[in-house]
């Protein structure tokens, strides 16, 4: 197992691209294409990079699993010590049998279910994220009904501007669905001390999803600071401070990461002035990076001028370029010599489903192997069996070692919770 975690996740050796030290065909022989693959060194490395950075606070990283939702790089995190931030139920479940308790666990998301809410408080989550009035109504009467307090925090939306990739992925901004208001909040901290069975231990913000700079930070900080100062003032016992996820990632060859330490400065000066404990909520920056979806090239096709690589993937194993216009980076597995001109597209019957559109590509032949780079964090979380197609398989390289960490799924599968033959029912 190599100790510098900080090797790029899929190195070129010899012409032939591996997943740290496996050569990514032996991966594509055994397991089949299309399959993600992860680099545990690469997850090792990011979560390191973040622990080192806000290492002088007080601190908890809360991954953010829907970006990668896996039982095994969820144990993986969990080894290292970090927690967990959860938008829902299912992801609750994932990570209690991934080995975390309540107390790692920060529960987000704008429309949490009664059913949800009692899970979390069950299972003793460390925060709830209140994003509405009738919201934290709900908490309080289901609360209630368990005869406990729930931990809270209010999700500030502070409307600041962001600059995204994509208007997707975007929620700090005014008019989104996340978050309280900024001139609402100041009600909603006041309307806890009249809730018998709500306490108020933190407030937090996340302002969107792939922020290449510390500018909306900047921005932000001071209107949270704000809010835990009226919120102190008005009696609340503050413990957290939650500033979010949305640490971006570079996609393209020639982007730089994000700067870390300028985040973090800025980051680290806002907790020291509360003097609370720092939570952090980074999906992506933690597994994107560590990610690749090993495709097959099925076909060459030239149609009305235009040249087309045909994958054995598509929009249903990683939707991202047909869901935001994400670039990601391809890479043929072997190299060959001589480009082409091309759009690299999925055997879906959508037209957005490509992956690339008139990229100079390695002019490979079908039965290539393309890896589809940064593709860790909302690939597989986001996959579906649209046109009826088995979801891709996920391994993990941790070294020299590879291990299946989701079997690709079956024809059955498709069917497994469908009835041809009804049992009817009348009310
Ligand atoms: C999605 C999300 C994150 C993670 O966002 P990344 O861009 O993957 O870091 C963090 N917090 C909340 C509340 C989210 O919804």
């Amino acid at each position: 197992m190599p100790s510098s975690g900080s090797e790029p996740a899929f190195p070129r050796r010899g012409g032939v691209l591996h997943a740290e030290q496996v050569p990514i065909p032996a991966i594509a022989a055994a397991v089949g294409t299309p399959t993600y693959v992860y680099s545990a060194n690469t997850i090792r490395a990011r979560l390191l990079r973040l622990e080192q950075a806000f290492a002088s606070v007080p601190h908890r990283i809360h991954f953010a699993m829907k970006a990668n939702s896996n039982l095994a790089v969820l144990r993986l995190l969990h080894e290292l010590g970090a927690g967990v931030d959860i938008v829902s139920g299912g992801e609750l479940f994932r990570a209690r049998e991934a080995g975390f308790i309540g107390r790692d666990v920060v529960f987000s998301g704008v429309g949490k279910t009664v059913r949800e809410i009692e899970q979390a408080l069950e299972e003793r989550v460390l925060l709830i994220n209140v994003e509405s009035e009738a919201e934290l109504v709900t908490i309080d009467a289901v609360a209630g009904r368990q005869g406990v307090v729930a931990p809270i925090a209010i999700r500030v939306n502070p409307e600041v501007t962001v600059d995204t990739p994509h208007a997707y992925i975007k929620t700090g901004e005014k008019g989104q669905k996340f978050g309280i208001p900024r001139d609402d909040v100041a009600r909603l901290v006041a309307m806890v001390h009249e809730l018998p069975h709500v306490a108020l231990r933190g407030l937090g913000m996340h302002l969107g999803s792939q922020i290449g700079n510390a500018d909306p930070m900047r921005d932000a900080l001071p209107r949270l600071l704000s809010a835990i100062a009226s919120a102190r003032a008005d009696g609340h016992a503050i413990a957290y401070m939650d500033v979010g996820g949305g640490l971006a990632v570079p996609y393209h060859a020639d982007e730089g990461d994000a700067d870390v330490d300028d985040y973090a400065e800025i980051v680290l000066a806002a907790a020291r002035e509360t003097g609370l404990t720092l939570l952090l909520e980074p999906g992506r920056f933690l597994v994107a990076e560590a990610g690749a979806l090993i495709t097959e090239v099925l076909y060459r096709k030239h149609a009305a001028g235009k040249d087309f690589i045909v994958t054995d993937a598509g929009m249903n194993d990683l939707v991202r370029p047909a869901l935001y216009q994400a670039y990601h980076r391809i890479d043929a597995v072997e190299s060959i010599e001589g480009t082409v001109v091309a759009d690299v597209v999925g055997p879906i019957c959508e037209s957005g489903d490509f992956y690339a559109k008139d990229r100079p590509m390695p002019d490979v032949s079908a039965g290539a192997l393309l890896a589809v780079q940064t593709a860790g964090a909302y690939g597989y979380t986001m996959s579906s069996n649209y046109n009826s197609r088995p979801r891709p398989a996920e391994v993990m390289v941790d070294g020299d070692r590879f291990a299946v960490i989701t079997e690709r799924e079956r024809l059955e599968d498709l069917v497994r919770h469908e009835r041809a033959h009804l049992q009817w029912r009348t009310a």
